[in-house]
C-alpha cells in the first residue's frame, strides 16, 4: 500500500469505534475488517479534504491547500474543472484554488473520494465497470431528485450516492474468493444483500457506512449510507432521494429496463409525494449529463435509454399488471360470492324441515330462546302456540303414510299463509306444529287459533275417493302475561299443557294456559 494513503487499518482503527447512530458490525466481520490491509483507502490529501468538509464552515482556500499537496489529485481536479461539464465560459483554470472554486465543495469532495477508489478494470473478480456506472448514475440521480425535493441536500447527496455501495469493495477485500463465488450477479441488488446477510450477518450498506466513517466522512453521511437500502415509503425526502437513486441506477443498467422501471413505478404509485412527470425529467437530465460525467470519472458511459419511451412502456406494463390483478380480484370475489351462496343454501337446509319446508325443531328452539330473551329485555309481549293434529294416526292407517305426508305438507302451507309476517311457524315433530308470535298478546294469539280452526273446518286438506278430508287440530297457547315463566321451555310446556287440555276435552279446539293448570 502506498505510504501516502490512509487506510482504515492503520488510521486509528475507527472501524472498531461505535457511534450511537450506526448499528454495530457483527463481531467476526469487524475483526476481519480491522485486520484487512487491502481495504479501499483514500489518498492522504483526499482524507484531509474530507476532514475539512466536516468543519462547520469549510473554506475553499483550505481545500485548495490540502489538494495541492497531491499533484495527481490536483491534475485531476484541474481537468475536471476545465471539462465541458463544469466549464461554461470556456476560460481555462490553471490553479488548484480556481479549480476548487469552479467545482464547488461538493464536486471537489466527490472527485477527491472517487480518486482513491479502485478504478474500473482493477478487479478480475467483481465487475468494477458495472459498479462505477451504477455509482455515477445513482450519484447524478440523487442530485437531480434532491434538486426537486430538497435542494439544500443536493451536493451532499451526490457524494453519498456515489459511495453508497463502497461496502461491496470492502467485502471483496476481506473475503474475495467466497464473496465472488457466493454472491449472485451484482445486478440483482436485493439478492446480493440477502446473500451478504446470510454470509456475514449484515449487508454492504452497514459495512460501507463504517468504512466511510473511518475515512472521516461526516457522521450524517455515514448514517445515510447505512440507510441507503431502506424502503421507499419513508416520508423523508433526503432518504427517498438516496434510496430512489439506487433503484434508478438498477433500472438503467438492467437487462430489461422497462420491466425494472415498471416495478419501480408500481412502488412509486404508493408515494403521493412523487410525480411521474418529475421522474421522466430526472431521467432525461441524467441521459444528457451521463456521457460527460462518465468521461470525468474515466468509466465506460452507461448505455443510452430513451427515458420517455421507456417510462411509457413501463407504465403500460404497470397498467397490464393492474388489469390482470383486477381480473384476478374479480374472479376471487365471484368465487367468494358463490361460496357464500352455497353456505346460505346449506344453512337454510340446516334450519328447514325437509317434508314441510317450515322451520325445524332445532331452529325453532334457537329462535324461541332469542325471542324469549328479547321480549324479557324489551318488556314486550310474546305468545307461543302448540298445534297437534287430531287422530292423525287414523289418517295414516286409513289412507297410507304417503297420503299422511301429503296432508302434513298441505297443513304446513296453509299455516304458513295464516301466520303474520313476524310470526315463525315450524314443525315441532310428527304431526305437531309450533308458532312463535313476537309482540303478540293472549287475545291476538287467540284470534290466530280461531282462524286456524275456521280454516280447517272450511277447507279440506285432501280428497279421498272424491270425498273431502277435513282434519281438526288441538291448539294450546301460552303468553308471557299468563305466568311468570323462568325459561322459554316452561312457556312451551305451558302451551303443550293447554293443548292436552283440549285433547282431553274432546279435541278440535283452542285453549290458553291458565296458571291454575300448573300442578
Ligand atoms: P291425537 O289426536 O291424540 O293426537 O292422536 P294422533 O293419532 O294424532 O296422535 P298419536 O301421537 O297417537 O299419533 C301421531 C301419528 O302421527 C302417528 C304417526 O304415524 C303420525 N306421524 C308422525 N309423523 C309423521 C309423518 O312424518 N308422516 C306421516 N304420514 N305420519 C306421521
Ligand atoms: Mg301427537
Ligand atoms: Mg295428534
Amino acid at each position: 500500500m502506498p505510504s501516502d494513503r490512509m487506510s482504515t487499518a492503520d488510521s486509528d482503527g475507527a472501524i472498531g469505534l461505535t457511534t450511537p447512530e450506526l448499528s454495530p458490525l457483527p463481531d467476526t466481520l469487524r475483526l476481519r475488517l480491522g485486520d484487512c490491509r487491502t481495504l479501499p483507502s483514500l489518498p492522504a490529501a483526499a482524507a484531509r479534504v474530507i476532514g475539512l468538509a466536516r468543519a462547520p464552515e469549510p473554506r475553499l482556500d483550505d481545500f485548495a491547500t490540502a489538494i495541492q499537496q497531491d499533484p495527481a489529485l490536483t491534475l485531476r481536479l484541474l481537468s475536471m474543472a476545465n471539462s465541458a461539464y463544469f466549464s461554461r465560459s470556456g476560460n481555462r483554470v490553471v490553479t488548484c484554488h480556481d479549480a476548487v472554486s469552479r467545482l464547488g465543495l461538493d464536486a471537489t469532495l466527490a472527485a477527491a473520494m472517487s480518486f482513491g477508489l479502485p478504478r474500473p478494470g482493477a478487479s478480475d473478480i467483481l465487475e468494477y465497470d458495472y459498479l462505477w456506472q451504477r455509482s455515477i448514475i445513482a450519484a447524478l440521480a440523487a442530485q437531480q431528485l434532491a434538486e426537486q425535493l430538497c435542494p439544500e441536500e443536493a451536493g451532499q447527496l451526490f457524494t453519498t450516492a456515489l459511495i453508497q455501495d463502497i461496502g461491496i469493495l470492502a467485502f471483496e477485500a476481506v473475503d474475495a474468493e467466497r464473496y465472488s463465488q457466493q454472491v449472485p450477479s451484482l445486478r440483482n441488488h436485493d439478492k446480493l444483500r440477502e446473500t451478504e446477510h446470510r454470509l456475514y450477518g449484515c449487508d454492504h450498506s452497514l459495512v460501507g457506512a463504517w468504512l466511510a466513517l473511518s475515512w472521516g466522512v461526516p457522521a450524517a453521511m455515514a448514517e445515510s449510507i447505512a440507510e441507503s437500502h431502506g424502503p421507499l415509503e419513508d416520508g423523508n425526502p433526503k432518504r427517498l432521494c438516496l434510496r430512489l437513486s439506487c433503484r434508478i441506477a438498477d433500472g438503467w443498467l438492467a437487462h430489461a429496463p422497462a420491466a425494472a422501471f415498471s416495478d419501480l413505478l408500481h412502488q412509486l404509485a404508493m408515494l403521493e409525494s412523487l410525480d411521474i412527470a418529475m421522474l421522466v425529467s430526472v431521467l432525461e437530465d441524467l441521459q444528457q449529463r451521463l456521457p460527460t460525467l462518465a468521461k470525468l470519472f474515466e468509466i465506460t458511459c452507461p448505455p443510452d435509454i430513451n427515458s420517455t419511451t421507456l417510462l411509457a412502456e413501463a407504465k403500460e406494463l404497470l397498467f397490464e399488471q393492474n388489469l390482470l390483478l383486477n381480473q384476478r380480484l374479480a374472479e376471487q370475489r365471484h368465487e367468494l360470492e358463490s361460496l357464500l351462496a352455497r353456505h346460505d343454501a346449506l344453512d337454510e337446509q340446516h334450519r328447514m324441515d325437509h317434508l314441510t319446508r317450515l322451520a325445524n325443531r332445532p331452529w325453532l328452539e334457537k329462535l324461541l330462546v332469542q325471542h324469549f330473551d328479547n321480549a324479557q329485555i324489551g318488556n314486550r309481549p310474546l305468545s307461543v302456540m302448540f298445534i297437534d293434529l287430531d287422530h292423525f294416526k287414523r289418517i295414516n292407517d286409513l289412507y297410507g303414510h304417503r297420503f299422511g305426508d301429503e296432508v302434513l305438507i298441505r297443513f304446513a302451507a296453509a299455516l304458513e299463509n295464516m301466520v303474520r309476517e313476524d310470526d315463525i311457524a315450524g314443525r315441532y315433530g310428527g304431526e305437531e306444529f309450533l308458532v312463535i308470535m313476537p309482540n303478540t298478546r293472549r287475545d291476538q294469539a287467540s284470534r290466530l287459533g280461531a282462524r286456524i280452526r275456521h280454516y280447517l273446518a272450511s277447507q279440506p286438506l285432501a280428497q279421498t275417493a272424491g270425498d273431502p278430508l277435513h282434519v281438526t287440530a288441538s291448539i294450546g297457547i301460552a303468553s308471557l302475561e299468563d305466568a311468570d315463566f323462568d325459561t322459554v321451555s316452561a312457556m312451551v310446556d305451558a302451551a303443550d299443557k293447554a293443548m292436552y287440555g283440549v285433547k282431553h276435552d274432546g279435541r278440535d279446539g283452542v285453549a290458553h294456559y291458565e296458571e291454575s293448570d300448573r300442578n
